[in-house]
């Protein structure tokens, strides 16, 4: 008979199974899943913890909040591109590395090439709206090598967030060991 499950459901099995109360049927479903599916046979054998299921409304309210650092964070690009031809440019040494603590909020490592990717492409936007808006519009070449400069800041950012997030979950994780 062909009686399969699929993972959340084994999941959601297994401890009723390590328990000893689940029904025999459930059981066996579980041992069949499990000798196919090593991420399953992990979570039972205790090697691995089962995976926490998300709050769906957590869920929804963090896509939002992610939305909304994703919108600061175009806005934060645009605006320090526009700081490029004028006096605060070097105020850019401070916010291209704050957009790299954001840009890792959002992306996480993948950070590290999504911020040259949006910093390229923004420079370009902003070039060609200058160039069309009949502005002296600065070569493209200084605009490449602005945009690499830019890159390198917000790669700082990047990594000093990363760098962080991972000493502090290490910290919480040793906590939760010594409790
Ligand atoms: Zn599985």
């Amino acid at each position: 008979m062909e009686n399969k499950i699929s993972c959340d459901i084994c999941i959601d099995l297994i401890p009723l199974v390590t328990d000893g109360v689940a029904s025999d049927e459930s059981r066996k479903a579980v041992e069949e899943h499990i000798k196919e599916c090593p991420e399953c046979a992990a979570v039972f054998s205790g090697t691995v913890p089962a995976p926490q299921k998300e709050d769906v409304l957590l869920k929804k309210l963090r896509n939002r909040a992610r939305l909304g650092l994703a919108l600061l964070l175009m806005f934060g690009i645009f605006f320090g591109i526009n700081l490029t031809k004028g006096v605060d440019v070097f105020a850019n040494s401070v916010i291209m590395p704050l957009l790299g603590v954001l840009g890792y909020m959002i992306f996480r490592w993948s950070a590290l090439y999504m911020m040259p990717v949006l910093l390229y492409i923004a420079s370009a936007a902003s070039f060609l709206i200058g160039m069309a808006g009949g502005h002296d519009a600065a070569d493209s070449a200084s605009l490449i090598s602005w945009a690499g400069i830019y890159s390198v800041f917000a790669a700082a950012g990047v990594l000093t967030a990363g760098l962080m997030h991972f000493a502090f979950r290490k910290e919480e994780k040793d906590e939760e060991k010594d409790s």
